[in-house]
């Protein structure tokens, strides 16, 4: 008995040799039919014996190809058709929308020892890729994913290339970008005036110039980096004063594994992150003996490390290993990408560039995380990850979220599904705000979404605010900003709510008009209601605090210890000056462009200060950095805090915290011990206030978000104390606590109030 069926694949379906293996599988069955990429998904129409499509059907279901990821699989009967055999037809153009794209996948095993091998056509050839590796995201101009819509258009493929690409039976059928030396993209060194360098091996020749200290810009998959040699001091000075990045830690790139490991402790799972196909920057604890210049990253004891994830990577670390890499552009400015910003990165930066003729189609930086335990902590979410579809709790017309204004992330949603974009970085810089303007485009464009909602945090004068209001759709939602955080949390778990949701964060706009940043909300994703935060102090100087701990240990001092603040700063506070406190009290007391804060962001910088860093901070979060490095992780009883609860939102107060802290300072006691004890005592105050509110509200569920969250150490210990408690502890894994991962926690918010 013949019967014929046909299956809609969808989900995560082009661009990971999908095509191939329905090919394989049903040569294998001897079925006829064919299988085509549509708009739609992968739609296969296969025809044969009842038992052999049975068969087919299973095989393909628990088998799918590896970089896949199947949201829905479908089959339905249909008549027979007759074919001869079985055909990849050409792909279809219209439709609705619902393919994932791939993320960019780091270079394969295969793939790697061809480039190394030197009988091998492709020995020493730089964009070496196949069906399960090389660029997709970032070359992707529009869907169906086909070599004609991305960046490889301009290639057509010689013979040899074209041979593997139509053969069943090769690792590179119906791969995409597939290239040789022969007919694919070409590498070029040129100098500062983009004046080609005349060698006949441009790796050799940039790996040889790094290591003379020089400072090159690598043109990689979605950006350029600026790279030099990691063992060496000078090009890191020079490259850090040419981007104006004094402190930031840098990345390192190391040729393997076994290298990293002589450098840094690296646990099984965080071995598994670096070797993965994402391939992030995965952060890790240098080891005691400082193997590199500690300029690379003065002010922890962690290291961003990476692996090589493109042929060009492989090829240059196999000449110079270890490298500095950072991304190409002035600090908190977006990646450089195209012609005209590699001219400026020459002419200010780099001395030398090693660059391609593959245009880069869409922007992309490198994923950062950590791992605590098993669970990834992101700090930026971006190449190998995005757009990865994340499941809302609701379905519902189109969401844009546009996130927050730091770490700018944006989010489309469609029927269930949230698609966070690429890190899009600091949108009070005018180049941040248009990629955010081109980068929403682009994606609503390439995903076929036309935004109904639009969702965007309560603050009034966020860039990211004034451009969902500019932005055109029926409807328009404001969503407080730790409540995005904690509904973001939320969505992870696939939370319905109310949860007890912890925010500990650095600044957002609340709805009376303060600044709130140590929240604990009752939440579900409709509302919230703040039952207890962090004891207010002032902000002197607005926003611009956020750049001087100095300021906010003396707005906390004259907030707990009014007269008698003056004499603990002039013992703790030596780089500010008598009259500079003055100023600041005046400023303090009257609420001069100071408006109270209950920031925890905040609260972590006046305590690091007390501790010695009184300048100020050059990148986001350095003081709390340090004050994380610093502190000692050993057991210490917690210091004493206070609880208010006859007061309605609860008061969280520290101000028992800094007094024992200026005592212990006046004792002489180790400042890694002081920092030790006041992590516990945020960790112990989240968990007495969380205990007081599940008496009242009954509630086991506790979410974690917020920026301050990406302190690992204050993360296990708020985990490890609430666990003990009996509570139920959430914290994110798929997008940053920090403001990156807003945009999920505003679309979901969104879409449940559209409803209500
Ligand atoms: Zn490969
Ligand atoms: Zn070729
Ligand atoms: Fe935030």
């Amino acid at each position: 008995m013949k019967r014929r069926i046909s299956i809609t694949i969808t989900g995560r379906v082009q661009g990971v040799g999908f095509r191939p293996t329905v090919y394989r599988y049903a040569q294998a069955a001897g079925l006829t039919g064919f299988v085509k990429n549509t708009p739609a998904g992968v739609v296969v129409e296969a025809e044969g014996g009842a038992a052999a499509v049975a068969e087919f059907v299973e095989r393909l279901r628990q088998q799918p190809p590896v970089q896949a990821r199947v949201d829905e699989f479908k089959t339905a009967a249909l008549p027979l058709g007759g074919e001869k055999d079985f055909q990849i037809a050409g792909s279809q153009p219209s439709g609705d929308l619902l393919i994932g794209i791939p993320p960019d996948l780091a270079t394969c095993a295969d793939c790697g020892q061809e480039i190394r091998d030197p009988t091998n056509r492709r020995h020493g050839y730089p964009f070496t890729n196949c069906t399960c590796c090389g660029p997709r995201f970032t070359i992707v101009r529009e869907l169906p994913y086909d070599r004609v819509k991305t960046a490889m258009s301009t290639f057509p493929m010689c013979p040899a290339c074209q041979a593997e690409y139509a053969d069943p039976a090769n690792r590179r059928f119906d791969a995409q970008p597939n290239a040789c030396a022969v007919c694919g993209p070409a590498l070029r060194l040129i100098n500062t005036h983009s004046e080609p360098v005349s060698t006949a091996d441009p790796i050799a020749t940039a790996a040889d110039l790094l290591r003379q200290g020089h400072v090159l810009a690598l043109k990689g998959l979605g950006g350029y980096h600026l790279c030099c040699d990691a063992t060496k001091p000078e090009p890191i000075r020079r490259l850090r004063d040419r981007k104006q990045r004094p402190d930031k830690p840098f990345a390192v790139m190391f040729q393997s594994l076994e290298e990293v490991r002589r450098h840094c402790v690296v646990e099984d799972h965080e071995a598994a992150e670096l070797t993965s196909i994402a391939a992030p920057i995965v952060i890790l604890r240098r080891r005691e003996e400082r193997t590199l210049p500690p300029d690379i990253a003065p002010d922890t004891r962690d290291l961003g490390v990476f692996l090589p994830y493109t042929p060009l990577h492989h090829l240059l670390l196999d000449r110079l290993s270890p490298l500095v890499m950072t991304s190409g552009n002035r600090s908190e400015e977006p990646l450089a990408a195209d012609e005209a910003e590699l001219e400026h990165l020459l002419g200010t930066f780099a001395d030398y560039a090693l660059v391609h003729n593959r245009p880069i189609v869409r922007r992309c930086d490198d994923s950062v995380l950590k791992m605590t335990g098993r669970q990834r902590l992101f700090i930026r979410r971006a190449r190998g990850f995005v757009p990865a579809a994340i499941r809302l709790p609701h379905r519902g017309p189109p969401v844009l979220a546009v996130g927050g204004d730091l770490k700018n992330v944006f989010a489309l949603t469609r029927r269930q599904q949230a698609i966070l974009s690429q890190h899009i970085g600091n949108l009070d810089e005018f180049a941040g705000y248009r990629f955010l303007e081109t980068a929403v485009d682009d994606l609503a464009r390439l995903l076929g979404i036309r935004p109904e909602i639009v969702a965007h945090d309560l603050h009034p004068d966020y860039a990211a605010t004034r451009f969902a209001r500019e932005f055109v759709a029926p409807t328009h939602i404001a969503v407080q900003h730790h409540h995005a955080h904690v509904a973001a949390c939320m969505v992870e778990h696939n939370l319905r709510g109310p949860v007890i949701g912890v925010a500990l964060d650095g600044l957002g706009y609340g709805p009376d008009g303060t600044i709130w940043g140590g929240e604990v909300l009752l939440a579900d994703y409709r509302t919230f209601q703040r039952v207890a935060h962090f004891k207010p102090c002032r902000l002197p100087g607005g926003d611009e605090a956020t750049r001087h701990p100095l300021r906010m240990a003396w707005s906390q001092l004259v907030t707990e210890f009014g007269a008698e603040a003056d004499a603990m700063a002039a013992e703790f506070l030596p780089a500010l000056a008598a009259e500079e406190r003055t100023t600041l009290r005046q400023v303090i007391s009257q609420g001069v462009n100071s408006p109270w804060t209950t920031s925890a962001g905040r609260l972590f910088d006046a305590v690091a200060a007390l501790l010695g860093f009184q300048r100020p901070i050059s990148y986001e979060g350095q003081a709390a950095i340090r004050l994380q490095a610093l502190a000692e992780t050993a057991p210490l009883a917690p210091y004493a805090f206070a609880l208010e609860k006859a007061r309605d939102p609860w008061i969280i107060s520290f101000g028992p915290t800094l007094r024992a802290i200026v005592g212990d300072l006046r004792a002489g006691q180790a400042r890694s011990h002081i920092a030790g004890r006041f992590h516990r005592a945020v960790a112990a105050a989240i968990t007495e206030t969380c205990a007081g509110l599940r008496v009242r509200h009954s509630l086991r569920e506790v979410v974690l978000s917020g920026g301050v969250m990406q302190n690992d150490f204050l993360l296990g210990l708020l985990h490890e104390s609430l666990h003990s408690k009996g509570f139920r502890v959430h914290s994110q894994q798929l997008v940053p606590p920090n403001d990156g991962g807003l945009a999920l926690g505003q679309a979901a918010v969104a879409l449940a109030r559209f409803f209500e």
